[in-house]
């Protein structure tokens, strides 16, 4: 009831003030109205914005449904069983983990048709042992969708690089992300001070940094475990899944397989990092030893 009096007074004292641009206090409305009529009036402004927000979302989002329908329609016409065959299911043989730049899109570099490949994307393409995200995408794709191939794929002009070769405050949570490409500068310090030219510098690292997450790929238990399967089976021909270290070009377009030896790096470093026993895994009783070897090199 109260409120009501004092949004009605409001009401008509705002319509007063406007029409005459005369101030509340002098034409005697008191201090409780006189409150009122300022929070009336900040809410009306604050109505109008969200009102007018909302309107540019709508007209936003409306842009983005058009190129859908747009983009459903042409792909019906190309392929009319397209969305029947997307309805079915998924079983990618990749799980593609990159940066999370919005030039960078694995699908259209390689050509890879909808349902082909499982994705993750962070902010330069890391690999964390304590991101549960990633760790729980991992999991997925290689314990049930058993992808045979992981593309761990970084690119140049990569502002996460860029960020972690700055001696800049960028704010605790990005710092603290960046940390693991300034880890990665430390371990590779000499080769890369030693580069004058900061482009090339930074394009170095970037590939340098993929090698590095492979290597961190090749330590989690999910990849050793399924590797160690694979392995034992005949039924395949060598272990899955595959690491591949990648890097994109946004310059050019092309992509590329990093020049570092990773695989050799890990296969040095395996000690410290293996998880498994080979009797830790039952091997086929199809099995015969030497009857298949698997050439694990490619
Ligand atoms: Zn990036």
């Amino acid at each position: 009831m109260v409120f009501s009096f004092c949004r009605a007074a409001a009401r008509k004292a705002f319509a007063h003030q406007a029409s005459s641009n005369v101030a509340p206090a002098a034409i005697g409305i008191s201090h409780t109205v006189s409150t009122c009529l300022k929070e009336y009036s900040h809410q009306q402004r604050r109505l109008f914005h969200e009102k007018k927000f909302e309107e540019e979302d709508d007209h936003t989002l409306e842009k983005l449904f058009v190129r859908n329908r747009k983009w459903v329609e042409k792909t019906n016409k190309e392929d009319p069983t397209f969305f029947k065959k997307l309805a079915a299911g998924q079983s990618p043989d990749y799980l593609y983990i990159g940066c999370s730049d919005s030039r960078v899109s694995i699908s259209d570099l390689i050509g890879i048709e909808m349902g082909e490949l499982f994705v993750h994307r962070n902010i330069a393409n890391l690999v964390v042992s304590s991101d549960v995200n990633l760790l729980a995408v991992m999991t997925y794709a290689i314990e049930h969708l058993k992808v045979k191939h992981i593309l761990l794929t970084g690119h140049n002009d990569c502002g996460g690089v860029r960020a972690a070769m700055k001696h800049k405050d960028i704010g605790p949570v990005l710092d603290s992300w960046v940390q693991n490409i300034r880890d990665v500068y430390r371990l590779h310090q000499e080769e890369l001070d030693a580069i004058a030219d900061d482009e090339q510098r930074h394009r170095r690292l970037v590939e340098l940094n993929v090698a590095e997450q492979c290597l961190n790929l090749n330590k989690t238990s999910v990849v050793q475990k399924r590797r160690n399967e694979t392995h034992a089976d005949p039924n395949f021909s060598k272990s899955y899944p595959r690491v591949h270290g990648l890097v994109f070009d946004p310059a050019t377009g092309i992509l590329c397989k990093v020049p570092t030896d990773y695989k050799k790096i890990a296969s040095e470093i395996s000690d410290m990092y293996e998880l498994f026993d080979e009797h830790d895994f039952m091997v086929h009783p199809d099995y015969v030893i030497g009857s298949h070897d698997k050439d694990e090199t490619k």
